[in-house]
């Protein structure tokens, strides 16, 4: 039988802290929510404001200061139960309050320095370690709810580091499982610092797996807070941390500002997901300053870890920093539709529900409603396979969490964003799959994945032998996975590039590329033109029958000055393999894109893309503005491709999105088995029904109008 959380979901989370819960009229909300479309119900149990308190009777945890004989987890299931909606107890696993800090000060999580993490003078809410005590003690709180309480799941937040953490705890651990005093310095070369990293991560996880056990139910879904997966904090808030002293109240820690996001909570992504029953990724855009289109590539990459499991994406209602106004309905409606498109369910979080701005939760509830009729083409899928891109959390682990070298994950979200632009079907995938799923796509994206070990390596070369395609930037395979650096690159027989073991740093913006011969890679541009190819990138020679494409100039001596003469360094290097092809970047263009946007970049990313494929995609588009992204699925089980189209490429970082025109006509084109059977085309929601034109194995058709997001199937009869 199917899990009751295999189906869509489409969840909120009731957020109480600043609501008044001597007033609030709980069964009143859940029936509101409950004609709003939702099924999923996360209801207080345990708050992080203030820290721990219980909005149950619990005889453990203490009461909310408001909570008097109210049970507000048992009011909400009750009434959630007699709608079918499914209610899953939000346990917060990380806040204590003042008083349990002042009794137990060694519970507290521990900065370098030895400060504590708190908002407020006041110690509302002070962060917690589970290398105390304390871990023993949200253990039994845990237990009392899976206990006392008919649940269907236990939402587990934050369980994290949101510091160093250097208490007495973790200093215990850290040397009985390494021999070693725990650091208090960064040192991302040194092979004891990874140790640091692995036993950080391990902390957390060996913590989810006790959270685990004491709630888990066979009928019963447990997950977990993932938070930001593939970003970095935004720069004025790292700024701000830089510049405050070190015991200002923040819940940022100067020492870890710069950090990989998920690493510096512990968060490690591929052991939560196999223990976990629902991926949950938490994706505050505006926290992490990201595009919207980032959520979907964050959960291609959940999608490729979970093998499959349901996931739920943890979105903004609110205009972020400002939670109680909503975002615009446009913004809305498009990151729901990304979401649903990319694979996942949304989970909205419901600051405060006596309070909350109206317009913003009227029109998630329209979006439920529609969604709710669309279930069907929203389960058993799997993304039409084309091209694969590489997240190494080894290379991440190792050099992602300092600022001197571009990086690798923004490397691959400027990547993302050309295959997007494209319309190119990819997924994310890890070093995992290497092995067994590399086969299944035409080309493998390798945007700056330092870190490769010989094993890898050999998979690729032998990928590319037999016929697949790969596209390599920057310092791709120049480390070994355990971080050092090698004196030539392992994939260089596959790349036709031979290292000639320095960098060429362009401190300024007069630098280019001058574009050679005529080739796919670079087809739509006149004979002779200069691209910009600022920043860092390897020197290499050409090897073999590599063909260089593109070569650096030296900059001026200032700006302005006349540009210096060709150095012959190749910026662009074309190769064949075995039945195979590569192209290689020798720069960072993933993030060059990612950071100046300059199109004729975007035009050698996704080119290279495709020539590297050397093969079309089963479905494509015609007429589709580079806005529009594409996503494409195959059912199990039943002759149907389902499509999604989101107007939802966009630019936007810091301010929300509130309007997008609508674009007409888009055409595509889905390559079906060669069964003569009867096809019907419809769009969703709405099930309206389409015309097209078949033409051999290929299905035609025009979506007429395309505003937010519309699901195209295509199915046979
Ligand atoms: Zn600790």
């Amino acid at each position: 039988m199917t899990n009751w959380w295999e189906k869509p979901l489409r969840a909120v989370t009731l957020e109480l802290p600043a609501a008044d819960i001597t007033q609030l009229n709980l069964r009143d909300v859940v029936r509101r929510l409950g004609r709003h479309g939702v099924n999923t119900l996360n209801v207080f149990a345990i708050s992080y404001w203030p820290g721990g308190a219980a909005y149950y009777q619990s005889s453990i945890a203490p009461h909310h200061p408001d909570l008097g004989d109210r049970d507000i987890l048992a009011e909400a299931v009750d009434e959630a139960q007699k709608r079918k909606i499914r209610t899953v107890a939000y346990v917060n696993t990380l806040w204590g309050d003042r008083d349990m800090f002042e009794k137990h000060p060694e519970w507290a999580q521990r900065r370098a320095n030895g400060s504590i993490t708190t908002w407020e003078e006041n110690l509302t809410a002070v962060a917690m370690c589970p290398n105390t005590p304390y871990r023993e003690y949200i253990l039994r709180v845990g237990k009392e709810i899976a206990d006392n309480y008919e649940l269907d799941g236990f939402y587990f937040d934050e369980p994290s580091f949101q510091s160093w953490c250097n208490c007495e705890g973790c200093r215990e651990s850290f040397k009985s499982k390494t021999r070693m005093e725990l650091p208090t310095k960064p040192n991302w070369g040194a092979a004891s610092w990874q140790t640091f990293i692995h036993w950080r991560y391990n902390s957390i996880t060996d913590f989810k797996k006790a959270l685990y056990r004491v709630s888990k139910e066979p009928d019963r879904a447990i997950f977990f807070q993932h938070p930001f997966p593939l970003s970095f904090w935004s720069p004025e808030r790292v700024a701000a941390v830089f510049t405050a002293p070190e015991d200002e109240l923040t819940r940022y820690v100067k020492q870890c500002a710069d950090w990989y996001v998920p690493l510096f909570y512990g968060a490690d992504l591929r052991a939560t997901a196999e223990l976990e029953d629902i991926i949950h990724l938490e994706l505050y855009r505006s926290t992490v300053d990201q595009p919207t289109w980032w959520y979907g590539v964050c959960i291609r990459l959940a999608n490729s870890v979970g093998k499959g499991k349901p996931q739920m994406a943890l979105n903004m209602q609110g205009q972020s920093p400002f939670d109680l106004y909503s975002l615009p309905e446009a913004e809305l409606r498009l990151v729901v539709g990304e979401i649903v498109a990319n694979g996942s369910n949304p989970l909205f979080a419901l600051y405060y529900p006596d309070i909350a701005d109206k317009r913003g939760w009227q029109t998630i509830g329209k979006i439920f409603n529609e969604l709710d009729a669309c279930e069907e083409y929203l389960v058993d899928r799997e993304s039409v396979k084309h091209a694969a891109v590489l997240h190494s959390t080894t290379t991440t682990d190792l050099h992602d969490s300092e600022t001197a070298s571009p990086r690798h994950v923004n490397c691959l979200m400027g990547f993302s964003k050309a295959l997007l632009q494209d319309h190119i079907l990819f997924d994310v995938i890890t070093e995992n799959q290497l092995e067994n799923d590399l086969r299944k796509y035409k080309v493998l994206i390798l945007p700056n994945v330092a870190s490769l070990s010989g094993a890898d390596c050999g998979l690729i070369e032998e990928f590319v032998d037999k016929g697949g395609g790969v596209v390599a930037s920057y310092r791709t395979s120049l480390h070994n996975e355990a971080g050092r650096e090698l004196d030539r690159l392992g994939l260089e027989n596959v790349l036709g590039v031979s290292y000639v073991g320095r960098e060429r740093t362009v401190a300024g913006y007069d630098s280019y590329m001058k574009v050679g011969p005529t080739h796919a890679v670079t087809s739509d541009l006149p004979e002779i033109m200069y691209v910009p190819s600022t920043g860092s990138q390897l020197e290499i020679r050409p090897i073999g029958r590599a063909c260089p494409l593109a070569t650096l100039i030296d900059e001026p001596e200032a700006h302005y000055a006349p540009l210096k003469r060709e150095t012959r360094i190749p910026t662009i290097v074309v190769n064949e393999y075995g039945s195979g092809r590569s192209v290689y970047f020798p720069g960072p263009i993933g993030e060059m894109y990612r950071r100046f946007g300059v199109v004729d970049h975007w035009r050698f990313m996704s080119n290279a893309a495709r020539w590297a494929a050397g093969e079309e995609q089963h479905v494509w588009v015609e007429n589709c503005p580079k806005n529009v992204e594409l996503t494409a699925y195959h059912q199990f089980g039943k002759d149907r491709t389902v499509m999604h189209l989101v107007n939802c490429v966009r630019h936007e970082i810091t301010e929300p999105i509130s309007y997008v025109s609508p674009e007409h006509q888009i055409k595509v084109h889905v390559e079906t088995d060669k069964s003569r059977k009867a096809v019907r085309v419809f769009t969703m929601p709405g099930n309206r029904m389409l015309p097209f034109e078949r033409e051999g194995d290929t299905v035609s058709l025009y979506v007429p109008e395309l505003k937010y997001h519309q699901i195209i199937v295509v199915e046979k009869e």
